[in-house]
């Protein structure tokens, strides 16, 4: 099938009690161990980009890569997504260029003109048969170029969902109830530690989320800076010359409990980066002669497809559902 939208994927996704995976694509070996896997537990994916990926990858390269995957993987339904888009124009060239699917993200802007942003890239997308994903609420952490502080983050208000959705016409809203960008999502100050001394990172605000959805009813909400850091990606990483002491993410139950409520879509970026680094930490250190790319992509690769999988079935509840 070809390329789709989200609007049907996410109507199964909240009638079924599970979310979509949505992950981020920089290169071939991602986009290959991604949706090998989504084609093997036969699951409904979201391919996002972010414009630090078309930064670095080309608009071009990178949608002729989910276009080959699509062909690859004609069983299960993929849309194409635009991660973070900061303004109109970078919305209208994904839209314009082949994409079934865009965030604006004003959200750090005041409401009012939060509204007139998105409500302008929802009509464009819109006569366009794209769908668009808006943000209200600011998270914490590092995402591409831009750095929030946890003091300048802010959790969603439920107070403004309804207004903001009915303004704006978006199709589905990312919001902020405690998840937070990158691969340190939290201070050690503003974790507790268990026995074992492994940091234990502030539970998310399920409240806001459950506000939300009751002003929402049926409406899908998107989770982003949702990677769990699984710790043995950080061990092996560690074991192996890299320097990454504390990095934390958010417990998989906790995600796995909000693919059960409102949440449709849960973006996955970090964990891959993880995959990838301490796969090729841990080959080079045991293949000190070893020069091919191919050679420490390859297990790079199934890296990705594994830590997908486990995605798909332990925290999204998405396999069999394409
Ligand atoms: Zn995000």
């Amino acid at each position: 099938m070809p390329l789709v939208t989200t609007t049907e994927m996410f109507k199964k996704a909240y009638d079924g009690g599970y979310a979509v995976g949505a992950f981020n694509v920089n290169n071939m070996e991602i986009v290959q161990g991604i949706t090998e896997a989504c084609q093997e537990q036969h699951a409904p994916v979201v391919l996002q980009v972010s414009k630090g990926a078309r930064a670095y990858a080309n608009h071009t390269y990178l949608v002729k890569m989910v276009e080959a995957a699509v062909q690859e993987c004609p069983d299960i339904p993929i849309a194409l997504h635009l991660d973070h888009g900061p303004d109109f124009e970078t919305c209208k060239s994904c839209i314009d260029g082949g994409f079934t699917s865009v965030r604006i993200d004003a959200s750090s802007k005041p409401f009012d003109e939060n509204v007139e942003i998105t409500k302008k890239v929802v009509e464009y997308a819109h006569a366009h048969g794209v769908v668009v994903e808006a943000e209200l609420g600011t998270l914490a952490g590092v995402e591409d170029d831009v750095k929030v502080s946890a003091e300048d983050s802010s959790y969603t208000r439920p107070e403004e969902v309804e207004e903001f959705v009915s303004r704006t016409g978006c199709d589905s809203l990312a919001i902020a109830i405690g998840t937070s960008h990158g691969a340190y999502k939290f201070t050690p100050e503003q974790c507790t530690r268990n026995e074992q001394g492994i940091l234990v990172p502030p539970p998310l605000r399920f409240d806001v989320l459950e506000e939300v959805s009751k002003r929402l009813p049926g409406f899908p909400i998107v989770l982003h800076g949702s990677s769990s850091v699984p710790q043995k990606f950080v061990d092996i990483i560690n074991a192996h010359g890299g320097k990454m002491p504390d990095a934390i993410g958010i417990p998989e139950e906790e995600l796995r409990q909000a693919a059960k409520l409102s949440v449709c879509k849960i973006n996955i970026d970090s964990d891959i980066r993880l995959a990838i680094t301490a796969t090729i930490r841990e080959y080079f250190d045991e293949h000190p002669d070893h020069f091919d790319p191919r050679q420490y992509l390859k297990p790079a690769r199934q890296a990705v497809k594994d830590m997908v999988a486990h995605k798909l079935v332990h925290v999204l509840g998405c396999n069999g559902k394409a």
